[in-house]
């Protein structure tokens, strides 16, 4: 990491940000060659190289996408490998799984049978952690603003919040004070504590223009939302039990590397210093050791905040699990205790994913397309050579998303590596009645028996 501080250029620098050798600065200004000039200056007095990707323009200012390195050489040997990365939104069209629009810009225009198997497949998982322990409900899209504005939300989020005509109605930019009301239905005591709350939804925020990037950034996306209501004593343990099934869920999307940063107290927050003082120690003491974000906090508490590592080294916030010792008495949520007194609870806001698009995205770059067997358009690409061979395997594979394919070997291999298809079954000749030759996408191959082969393919 580059330890030197780019505002020292004197220039209208908003925001600096660094991943590993990515490097994006936020500027007021448009980009000229004399500001460019400066900035590799300034990297080059601390042995730096650099090399501009691209600009985009949002509300905020001009985004300017580079890459940096510690020598020359370095830097030309990461930029060939970077600039071979396809798109997220490339693969997304490649793989036939979702379609952008000028109509639908912020937003998916088209997912396909393909896009929604990946995206239930995701869903699948947080389910498969949640499972009995958590309330799943689904709440209201269109909402009355009053109910942000006792939150305090609205006065917080006004320009991301997309309103209906009327100023009344806004589209559901989050789900916190839904939830709030979920649990507000019913007296609750002491001993539904642990409350856990769940639910898969839709969230509308107004992104400016430049700032949208497909699934990465997106007008509209959908949540794994959820909000447990506790007692203080419950915290750590609610907090670990959350990382635990987090931990999971990353690992088995193939993701080994991530870091957790503990976000504090912001410049602008709610409640008195001792209660965050109180609320980050909580959080601390979840993750013993855990690296301090400085003022990152949300408005009403502290937050554990997940970053996880791709294929190519770059590091995206995904998880969050957030400590809110405020809301419970703005909105006034009770239970009774044991002696029978009315308490607010600690609620902890949490989220594996963040975005369910967010994390396809992240998937689709970081594997280039090559996603885990439950998550892809086709299993085996079948090269048909022995036409009565290939129908009795189609037969015994009812189960398995098989694309024929009626040409060459090589014709295959290039068909199977634009639609990342991991193996190729040929069914020739030259092996025995049950038999096929095997090629993987590593390009090793070997003769299997049919039922083998199948036994291979991982199901949902
Ligand atoms: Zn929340």
């Amino acid at each position: 990491m580059i330890q030197h501080n780019l505002s020292e250029l004197g220039l209208s620098l908003l925001e600096v940000t660094y991943n590993n050798n990515f490097l994006e600065l936020l500027i007021s200004e448009n980009i000229t060659k004399d500001f460019w000039h400066k900035i590799e200056q300034k990297f080059v007095m601390y042995d730096q190289y650099i090399k501009i990707l691209n600009t985009s323009r949002s509300d905020k200012g001009y985004t300017i996408k580079a890459l940096y390195a510690s020598s020359q050489s370095k830097l030309e040997e990461i930029y060939l490998k970077y600039s071979n990365i396809l798109d997220h939104k490339e693969l997304g069209q490649m793989l036939d799984m979702f379609y952008m629009h000028p109509y639908s810009q912020g937003s998916v225009m088209f997912w396909t049978k393909h896009g929604i198997r990946a995206f239930s497949y995701l869903e699948q998982l947080i389910k498969s952690v949640i499972k009995d322990n958590y309330h799943e409900i689904s709440s209201a899209n269109l909402l009355n603003k009053q109910l942000f504005e006792h939150s305090g939300h609205l006065q917080k989020f006004t320009h991301n919040i997309l309103w209906l005509k009327d100023d009344t109605f806004i589209l559901r930019p989050m789900a916190c004070p839904q939830h709030i009301l979920y649990f507000n239905l019913k007296p609750r005591s002491y001993k539904e504590l642990p409350f856990r709350i769940y639910e898969t939804n839709t969230c509308w925020r107004n992104e400016a223009r430049g700032a949208v990037n497909g699934l990465l950034r997106a007008r509209v996306f959908r949540q794994d939302d959820g909000h447990i209501f506790c007692t203080e004593e419950q915290v750590i343990s609610e907090v670990q039990l959350f990382i635990k099934n987090l931990e999971f869920v990353y690992n088995q999307l193939g993701f080994i590397e991530y870091k957790f940063y503990l976000a504090t107290r912001p410049e602008e927050y709610i409640g008195e210093i001792y209660e965050w003082d109180k609320a980050e120690s909580l959080l601390k003491a979840s993750i013993p050791g855990i690296q301090e974000a400085k003022s990152e906090g949300a408005f009403y508490g502290p937050k554990i905040e997940v970053h996880l590592k791709d294929a190519f080294d770059r590091w995206w916030q995904c998880g969050t699990i957030q400590l809110d010792m405020f809301l419970g008495s703005r909105l006034n949520v009770f239970y009774t205790d044991l002696e029978g007194n009315r308490k607010h609870p600690i609620i902890l806001h949490r989220a594996i994913y963040g975005s369910f698009e967010r994390m396809l995205g992240i998937l689709l770059e970081s594997t280039q397309g090559w996603l885990a067997d439950p998550m892809i358009p086709y299993h085996v690409l079948l090269v048909c050579l022995d036409q009565g061979k290939a129908a009795k395997i189609l037969q015994l594979s009812s189960n398995i998303r098989v694309l024929e394919c009626h040409e060459s070997l090589s014709a295959a291999i290039n068909i199977s590596y634009k639609y990342r298809i991991p193996r190729i079954w040929i069914a020739g000749t030259k092996e025995g009645v049950d038999e096929i030759l095997v090629r993987y996408h590593d390009n090793t191959q070997s003769v299997k028996k049919i039922t083998s082969a199948i036994d291979e393919v991982k199901f949902e």
